[in-house]
Order: C-alpha cells, then sequence, then structure tokens
C-alpha cells in the first residue's frame, strides 16, 4: 500500500463549482505542500443554468456530463489529483433551486436518505482518513437543497466516522466575515463602470457572511500562485461562472468579489485569540 500524506483534507461540496468559489486557494496551498486534498462532490450540477450561449443547448445528463469535464479542469488548475462523485457520477442528481418541482425528484439528492449518503461518505473517508473536514453551515451557506443536504450528509459520515473509531479532528465551515465582504462590495460599487457586469450582487448574495466574531481561521492568499489558481479554477467552471479578476458573476450576471484569502469557522470551537492560518493547525500528524 502506498503510504499516505501525513496530512489529509477531505472537502465535500454540492456541485461542480463550488469548490472553487470557496476553497480553490485553500485547496492549492495544501496541493503545493504535499497534503493528500480530496473532493466529494454530490452531484453533477445538471440543473444549473449556462452561461455562454454557445453552450445554451447544454441541459441535463449533457450538462452534467459537461460541468464533470470543467471539474476535471478545475482540479488541475489547482493542483488537485483526488476528486470523486458521491457513489460515483450521476448517483445522485441536481435538485435544483429551492421551491421548485425539481426538489421533488425522487433520483435528487435533497430526496436522498441522509444515512445512505453518508454511508458512501463514510467509505472515501475510510480510506482517505482525513483529519481536517471542510463542508458548508447547516443551511448550506444559503439554504440551497443540495447545499443544506451537503451539509447533513458530511455531518452525518464524520458521526459515523467518529463511532467507527475514524474520527475527523477539526471540521470546518465555510465562511465569509460581513466587514469583508461590505468593504469588497464598496470596492465593487466604484469598480463597476470599468467592469463587464451591468449590475452587482449584494452582501446578502453571499453565502456563509457571519459576523466577525465567528471567523476562527483564514487561509490568507492574496497576490500569491494560490490565487492566481482560484481565478484560473473558477475559469474553468464556464459554464457556470463568468469572472473578471477581481470579480466574477454567475448566472445572473450580477457583480460580486472574488476573495483570494478564504474563511472558515472551526465547527464546536470559540474563537479565541489570533485566527488560525492553517487549517490543520494543533493536529498532530500521525499516520
Ligand atoms: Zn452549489
Amino acid at each position: 500500500m502506498t503510504e499516505q500524506p501525513s496530512r489529509r483534507l477531505l472537502l465535500v461540496h454540492a456541485h461542480p463549482d463550488d469548490e472553487s468559489i470557496n476553497n480553490g486557494a485553500t485547496m492549492a496551498r495544501y496541493a503545493a505542500e504535499g497534503a493528500q486534498v480530496t473532493l466529494v462532490t454530490c452531484t453533477l450540477g445538471e440543473r444549473g443554468e449556462v452561461i455562454p450561449p454557445g453552450l445554451a443547448h447544454l441541459t441535463g445528463a449533457a450538462l452534467g456530463q459537461h460541468r464533470l469535464g470543467e471539474l476535471t479542469a478545475a482540479m488541475s488548475a489547482l493542483g488537485v489529483d483526488d476528486v470523486r462523485l458521491l457513489g460515483g457520477p450521476g448517483r445522485f442528481a441536481d435538485s435544483g433551486m429551492t421551491g421548485l418541482a425539481d426538489n421533488d425528484d425522487p433520483a435528487c439528492f435533497w430526496q436522498a436518505d441522509v444515512d445512505q449518503a453518508a454511508a458512501l461518505l463514510l467509505e472515501v473517508i475510510r480510506e482517505v482518513r482525513p483529519q481536517v473536514l471542510v463542508t458548508y453551515d447547516p443551511d448550506g451557506g444559503y439554504g440551497h437543497p443540495d447545499h443544506i443536504q451537503t451539509h447533513r450528509v458530511a455531518t452525518r459520515a464524520a458521526e459515523l466516522a467518529a463511532e467507527a473509531g475514524l474520527g475527523i479532528a477539526k471540521t470546518y465551515w465555510n465562511r465569509v466575515p460581513r466587514p469583508v465582504a461590505e468593504a469588497a462590495f464598496a470596492r465593487l460599487a466604484d469598480d463597476l463602470p470599468g467592469l463587464p457586469f451591468t449590475a452587482a450582487a449584494g452582501v446578502d448574495d453571499v453565502p456563509g457572511v457571519v459576523e466577525d466574531a465567528r471567523i476562527t481561521t483564514e487561509i490568507v492568499a492574496d497576490g500569491t500562485p494560490y490565487a492566481a489558481a482560484k481565478a484560473a479554477a473558477m475559469r474553468a467552471h464556464a459554464t457556470q461562472i463568468d469572472v473578471a479578476e477581481p470579480y466574477f458573476a454567475l448566472s445572473n450576471a450580477l457583480a460580486q468579489p472574488l476573495f483570494t484569502t478564504e474563511y472558515y469557522e472551526l465547527v464546536g470551537a470559540a474563537p479565541a485569540g489570533a485566527r488560525e492560518r492553517d487549517l490543520f493547525a494543533g493536529i498532530e500528524q500521525a499516520r
């Protein structure tokens, strides 16, 4: 058996593109440092809206297949070589936005049995033995059914792992501090006339925004190759993201900041003193 890297990070996301937007710089950094970086994506995002008119013909399974290719290209930009679809590609269908009839599709991730889906994730945990898990908060960051379900499945899998003696030392939720978001949107308002976007989103459109006091950890990548890798990874998701650094837009065409410092809340820990600058801080790196 090949020896595993001593630091092992597992990220669990809902759709291709979520990993690059939330954690691209973090993933690039840890991959470059020789850590094991494993991404599990729960759906292929085949109900996403397509931005480029030339690709608008892609829907359903064809879009899912295309987005799998985008995900592969994004991981190559980040230097991450371990990406998996939960239960295999197409096992869980994209549930669509909140309130759509798609949410009732028995094949969709929102309708999946949490324990069954968590058992599939537990198989990955058994193999990878991550010390650190990154996922969304209980609201999925912004209420999308697949993001909420991703939180539930990842959290249940972490419980099952603990029961099996495979305890994950630290679980983080993706966050953006409100003051950081507010300052970035203020800059965006000034910059908007020079951008290829006609309107801006707002702080409330950014997933995971919380007060400063809840932030325990920041991975600072401004001006580093990891920031460049993040932008490249986001560009690889061309059906979903329109990048004009340091901004980007989703299919709603509303400009928002591209954060190259990424923020986290360590679950179950009260923030104390200076923020961590390493997700593995305090972890004994036993094999
Ligand atoms: Zn998503």
